[in-house]
C-alpha cells in the first residue's frame, strides 16, 4: 500500500492510500488535487473517507463521487454531502481489501471521527483530520476541553509506530509553541531541526508517529511534570488534567 499526502489550499493534505490500481482518499476538500493524482498514478477511486464537516475537508466530495462513483463515508452526527454511509464509534469500513476502524474523537467538531487501518506487513495508519496535529491539536470549535483530552488520549493509546496523517501542515508553528511550553525538551529541539530542514525543501513533515507525538506534543503531555509546572505558572487554578489541558489550549489560542 502506498500512502501519499496531496497538498491542497494553503496547508491542507488530502491523504491518499492506493495499491497501484485502486485508491481511497481522506478529506478531499479539493477535487482537482485528487483527479490529478488519480490520473498521474492510473488509479480508480474506490472510496472517500471524511473526518468532519468543515469545507476544507468536504468541498471536493460531490464532484469526486459524481465522476468516479466512489463510496462516501463520514461521521454520523455531522452535516455531510449526501448520500453517504454514516459511521459511529466501533464501526468498520472495508476498502482496498483493508479494514478501517472508526474512532469518535469529538472536540474540534462535535461529531469528528478518525480512521485507523493496518495494511499487511506495514505499520498502522491513523487519519486524524483536525483532531491531532504534529506538535499541536485542533481548536475546540464545538467540543469541550474534557472531550478533546479524552479524544487525544484515545489516539495516544495507539501503538507508537502508528503513522499519524494529520490534515494540515502546521508542524513548524506548533513547534514554536511547544518549545515555549517545554524549552528543555531535547526530543523537541532535535525534531525542530529536522522539521525546518524538510520545510526548507518544501517537503511534508507528515506522517508523524504516535511515539514521536507522545515525546514532543504538549497536548499529549499534560500529565508530564514539566508541562504541569509551566501551566501552573500561568494559571494557578489548573489543578487537574482537564483544567491543565484547557489552560494549555487557551494559551495556544492567544500565542
Ligand atoms: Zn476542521
Ligand atoms: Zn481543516
Amino acid at each position: 500500500m502506498n500512502l501519499i499526502p496531496l497538498p491542497a489550499f494553503n496547508d491542507n493534505y488530502i491523504w491518499m492510500l492506493h495499491d497501484g490500481q485502486a485508491a481511497v482518499v481522506v478529506d478531499p476538500g479539493d477535487a482537482e488535487a485528487v483527479f490529478e493524482a488519480l490520473q498521474q498514478h492510473g488509479l480508480k477511486l474506490q472510496a472517500i473517507l471524511v473526518t468532519h464537516h468543515h469545507g476544507d475537508h468536504t468541498a471536493g466530495v460531490s464532484a469526486l463521487r459524481a465522476a468516479t462513483g466512489a463510496a462516501v463515508y463520514g461521521p454520523h452526527q455531522e452535516r455531510m454531502p449526501e448520500p453517504l454511509t454514516r459511521l459511529a464509534d466501533g464501526d468498520t469500513v472495508q476498502v482496498l481489501g483493508l479494514t478501517f476502524a472508526v474512532l469518535e474523537v469529538p472536540g474540534h467538531t462535535a461529531g469528528h471521527i478518525a480512521y485507523v487501518v493496518q495494511p499487511p506487513g506495514q505499520d498502522p495508519i491513523l487519519f486524524c483530520g483536525d483532531t491531532l496535529f504534529s506538535a499541536g491539536c485542533g481548536r475546540l470549535f464545538e467540543g469541550t476541553p474534557a472531550q478533546m483530552l479524552q479524544s487525544l488520549s484515545r489516539l495516544a493509546a495507539l501503538p507508537d509506530v502508528t503513522r499519524v496523517c494529520c490534515a494540515h501542515e502546521y508542524t513548524a508553528s506548533g513547534l514554536v509553541f511547544a518549545r515555549t511550553v517545554e524549552p528543555e525538551n531535547q526530543a523537541l529541539i532535535s525534531y525542530q531541526v529536522q522539521v525546518s530542514q524538510l520545510r526548507e525543501q518544501n517537503l511534508p513533515t507528515l506522517p508523524s508517529s504516535i511515539g514521536l507525538e507522545k515525546a514532543i506534543n504538549p497536548f499529549l503531555r499534560t500529565h508530564i511534570d514539566a508541562v504541569i509546572t509551566r501551566i501552573r505558572q500561568l494559571d494557578a487554578s489548573a489543578c487537574d488534567p482537564v483544567s491543565t489541558f484547557a489552560a494549555l489550549r487557551t494559551w495556544k489560542n492567544q500565542f
